[in-house]
Formats: C-alpha cells, sequence, structure tokens
C-alpha cells in the first residue's frame, strides 16, 4: 500500500526524469528500485580497486548532452562536468590505419581524405539543424515535425543509408566503416533503417554537442537526478522489488520503468488479454556481453592517435560489421563480433591512478548467450593494440545473460530493451497513440522499451510523467525543470 500520489517502480534515467517532473508538479513521489543502489544503467562503482570506479552500463552521454529534457534539466548548472574528447570515437582498421571521427567536423573532413566533402555533406546540413533533428528522434513520435526541412533531410538520409545504397558514396574503407560503426549501436541487422536513423543521430552529434562523459563516471548524472527529486519531496526506496502492482495500491499513478516482460510480470493478470498478447510478442534485440578491466597503462593502440578518441568501435570493414551484426541478429555466434571499446582516463585522467586505468568493452552476441566474453574482447583488442592482454591487471566479465541477472531490463542482455526495428522503434511496446499508457486506468509504461528508445535521454520518462499528469491528475502545465526550486507552481491537485 502506497500513501504517495505517485509510484515509481526502477531508478534507471527515465525512472529518475519521470520522478524529477512528477516532483516538480508538486506531487508526492516515491521510487522504488530492486537495486541496493539508484541509478539503472547510470551506476558507477568502485570493482577492483577502491580508487578506480568503473561505468557499470552508460559511460559516454551524446543523448544526455542533446536530448530535449536534459536540455531543460542543465546538467552543466548542477555540477555535472560533461568533458568532451577531442576525438569523439575512432575505428580502427587492419595495417594500423583508424578512421577518425574529430569533434570538429572540418577535421574529421580533411583526415577523411577524398570521402571529406562525401562526409560534409552528409553531416553538415545535420549539425546546421541540429536541435530540429535531435528533437524529433528523441520525441514520442506521434507528432508532425516542427522543422519539416529537418525531417527531409532526415528522411533522405535514412532512406539512402537505410536501405544499403550509402556505403557507395565513400570511395575509401575509412568513410563507410566509420558510419557503419555508429549505425552498429542499434544493435541489429545491417543495414536498416532503424539503425540508419541511430547512424545520423550520433554522427552528426560527434561534431555537435559532443559524445561527453561526466567527470567521475555516470553514476554523477543519476545523482544529479536524484538530489533534485528528494529537494522537490520525493523519496527513495532501494533495496525493493516491487513484485506486484498490488504492493503500491494507494497511489492515483504508478509508472514503469521496466521491460514489457517487466510490465507483464506486475500486471499480468491485471490487464485486457489482447493487450497482453502484443506486449508478449514484443521482441527482444541481441545482447551485450560486457568486460571491465583494470589495465596497467593505456591501451597500446597501432595508430596511436586512437588513444585520443575515448570510444573506439572495432567491427572492420563495413562488409564485415554487416555480417557480424546481421548474424548477431539471427542469433548466430560470430568469432569476431563488434566491440566497444571506451576509456574514460583518455578524457578525464581523474578515472585513473598510477598503474590502475578503467577500461569498458562490450561485444554484441545473440539474446541470452551465457558465454563469458573475456577471451572474444581481449582477442578483438589485441587485433589492434598488440600486447593489450599483458597491460591487463584484473577484469570481471558479464556475459548478456548474467546482465538480465544484475538488471531485469536487460532482456537476454538486450541493452536496448526491445529490438530496433522500424516498427518497434514507434510501436514501443505496443502500437498505441500514447504508448506511456496501459488500458489500466493510472498505470504507465516509463521505460526505454517505449518511444524514443534506448540511451540515457530521459526523454520515456519525461514524455510518460507529462502524460500521467494529464491523465491522472488532470495537470497540463509543464513544470519548469531548470535548477532551482520549481517556477510554474501547478498546486497540489484535488
Ligand atoms: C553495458 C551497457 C552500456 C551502455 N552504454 C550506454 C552509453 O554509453 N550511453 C547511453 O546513452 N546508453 C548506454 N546504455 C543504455 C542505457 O544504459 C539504457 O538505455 C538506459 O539506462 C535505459 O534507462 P531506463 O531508465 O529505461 O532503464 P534502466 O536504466 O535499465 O533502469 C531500470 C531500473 O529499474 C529497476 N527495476 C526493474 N524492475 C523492477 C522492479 N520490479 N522493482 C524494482 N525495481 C525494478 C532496475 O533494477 C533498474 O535499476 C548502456 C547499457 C548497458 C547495459
Amino acid at each position: 500500500m502506497s500513501t504517495s500520489d505517485v509510484a515509481i517502480v526502477g531508478t534507471g534515467p527515465n525512472g529518475l526524469a519521470a520522478g524529477v517532473v512528477l516532483a516538480r508538479a508538486g506531487l508526492r513521489v516515491e521510487l522504488h528500485e530492486a537495486a541496493e543502489t539508484i541509478g539503472g544503467g547510470l551506476r558507477t562503482a568502485a570493482l577492483f580497486d577502491s580508487g578506480v570506479v568503473h561505468d557499470i552500463c552508460s559511460a559516454v552521454h551524446p543523448m544526455a548532452a542533446a536530448s530535449p529534457f536534459f536540455r531543460a534539466f542543465d546538467l552543466g548548472a548542477r555540477g555535472v562536468e560533461l568533458l568532451q574528447p577531442e576525438i569523439s570515437y575512432a575505428h580502427p582498421l587492419d595495417g594500423g590505419r583508424a578512421a577518425l571521427a574529430y569533434r570538429s567536423l572540418a577535421q574529421t573532413c580533411e583526415h577523411l581524405g577524398a570521402d571529406g566533402p562525401a562526409w560534409r555533406r552528409l553531416m553538415g546540413p545535420l549539425l546546421e539543424r541540429s536541435e530540429a533533428v535531435v528533437d524529433l528522434i528523441l520525441s514520442g513520435q506521434r507528432a508532425l515535425p516542427r522543422d519539416p526541412v529537418a525531417a527531409l533531410l532526415l528522411a533522405n538520409r535514412v532512406a539512402v543509408h537505410g536501405s544499403g545504397l550509402g556505403a557507395a558514396r565513400f570511395r575509401g574503407e575509412e568513410a563507410s566503416a566509420l558510419l557503419t560503426g555508429v549505425a552498429a549501436h542499434a544493435v541489429g541487422k545491417l543495414p536498416s533503417l532503424a539503425s540508419a536513423a541511430v547512424a545520423m543521430l550520433l554522427g552528426h552529434l560527434a561534431h555537435g554537442t559532443g559524445w561527453p562523459l561526466p567527470r567521475g563516471g555516470s553514476g554523477r548524472i543519476a545523482q544529479a537526478l536524484a538530489e533534485d527529486i528528494t529537494a522537490h519531496g520525493g523519496v527513495f526506496h532501494t533495496g525493493h522489488h516491487v513484485a506486484d502492482l498490488a504492493e503500491l495500491s494507494g497511489a492515483r499513478a504508478v509508472l514503469l520503468d521496466t521491460s514489457p516482460k517487466g510490465l507483464l510480470a506486475l500486471a499480468g493478470r491485471r490487464l485486457p488479454r489482447a493487450y497482453a498478447r502484443r506486449v508478449e510478442r514484443f521482441r527482444y534485440g541481441p545482447g551485450a556481453a560486457k568486460v571491465d578491466f583494470l589495465v596497467s597503462e593505456p591501451i597500446p593502440w597501432s595508430d596511436p592517435a586512437v588513444g585520443r578518441a575515448t570510444t573506439v568501435h572495432l567491427g572492420g570493414t563495413h562488409a564485415e560489421m554487416v555480417r557480424q551484426e546481421t548474424a548477431t541478429a539471427r542469433r548466430v555466434r560470430t568469432r569476431e563480433p563488434f566491440v566497444l571499446v571506451v576509456d574514460p582516463a583518455a578524457v578525464d585522467p581523474g578515472r585513473a591512478l598510477p598503474g590502475k586505468r578503467p577500461v569498458w568493452a562490450y561485444a554484441h552476441v545473440p539474446n541470452g548467450d551465457p558465454t563469458d566474453p573475456y577471451d572474444l574482447v581481449r582477442a578483438r583488442i589485441e587485433r589492434h593494440a598488440p600486447g593489450f592482454g599483458e597491460t591487463v591487471v584484473s577484469h570481471r566479465s558479464v556475459s548478456a545473460a548474467a546482465y538480465e541477472a544484475y538488471n531485469p531490463n536487460y532482456v537476454g542482455g538486450d541493452i536496448g530493451s526491445g529490438a530496433m526495428t522500424l516498427y518497434q522503434s514507434i510501436a514501443r511496446p505496443v502500437p498505441r497513440f500514447d504508448p506511456y499508457r496501459t488500458p489500466l486506468p493510472g498505470v504507465y509504461l516509463c521505460s526505454s522499451a517505449t518511444p524514443p528508445g534506448p540511451s540515457v535521454h530521459g526523454m520515456s520518462g519525461y514524455l510518460a510523467a507529462l502524460s500521467a499528469l494529464r491523465h491522472s491528475f488532470g495537470i497540463r502545465d509543464i513544470p519548469d525543470l531548470a535548477p532551482g526550486p520549481a517556477a510554474v507552481a501547478c498546486g497540489r491537485p484535488g
């Protein structure tokens, strides 16, 4: 039995974003978290040495730097310093070569040589209308675009690159590998329209608001959100796994920062059969299998410039990534899967101690794969950084199957909370005009299993909270999210 106006189940970035909005609207908000600490995908902890912290899930935050929710929340003004690497991401290729996406578009184009003009034609126009592009993709995807030019620019690029015609626009291997490495963030078959949209969004942000890392780790973002909730009267209950909605029966609204599978577990018997069946049909994507390393020195990349990037994509050429990602999406294990490496100390030297440096790396593997990824990830890094293995002081592996045990939202290790197909980007988790509302009165889904999907942008939580304000409390004013007390006094609803 809850005595609050609103109960939120789960404290990932979306649960926290929902909590900020609802607490600032003057409602009594309680947040329930199964784990002993809050944050979901925003946890940072010491794993091997008390002086070195590791990001357990998310590490790099292009979406938090750009999303409408975080623009209004203003992380910088709350003391969260977003550190920008000189090179947003790098993509090593065989023969000691590497493609580099500098923060500067001009420098990137210069580095890409003959393909520089094509890269500029691709990213330049998106950069000029960046805020509109971001607002279009990081939305509930139910309204007409406010900037039709941005929508056209995006639609054209997604059609070309999502259909596989785009690779022919580049002459060399570097530019097409650079773009395909970003498309692989969608974790699914390549090429596809959904992965092309991800490539356009993340690709242009690399030269705009950037791919920053919070000084001290991702946990700083969770901390800033939690402090705001507490300052507006919100209360946290950690170590409480909510097993049934009945536990929260006193609350007028319940927001679930859970997977669709979690929604079924909490509410299954009460849901109308037709809705429940559609939720059951929701498809999960490939898994992530991660290794946290403590290493004695910076990664010895064959091309030393790669060490100036915090994010490194290991997938080889465009054709190789298409093969790997498509096989993985079909549940086939590959010997050389796509691997993403993050070296936070490259931009935040305070993250390392002499002889101790955190490195974060995960491979894309079939959903539910129980295999320890250590050998595979290490070999993938060594191919472009010979001698890396000798620098490993300690490591910890988390298989795709084990990720679900750590966080029930990562079903089978799917860190995107649902396969990123075009259909599921919009119909998350079912086709409905208001995807946040469930057929149960006062029960909302607010996790990344709703639009706009995965990543730390807070938008699913924000939009679900607005829906709850409107439908459960009759409040249409949007609370001010800027630091300090909420400026729009919505008053307590009657
Ligand atoms: C290895 C890894 C790397 C990633 N890297 C990045 C990155 O660099 N940048 C980026 O933007 N994104 C990244 N992501 C994705 C990002 O972390 C997620 O998209 C994001 O955290 C989703 O937020 P959420 O609030 O929807 O859910 P989550 O962050 O998953 O939080 C859900 C919370 O709800 C709790 N919960 C669930 N069920 C219950 C219940 N019944 N009772 C109580 N509590 C419950 C869980 O314990 C969890 O704390 C990464 C994810 C992983 C796993």
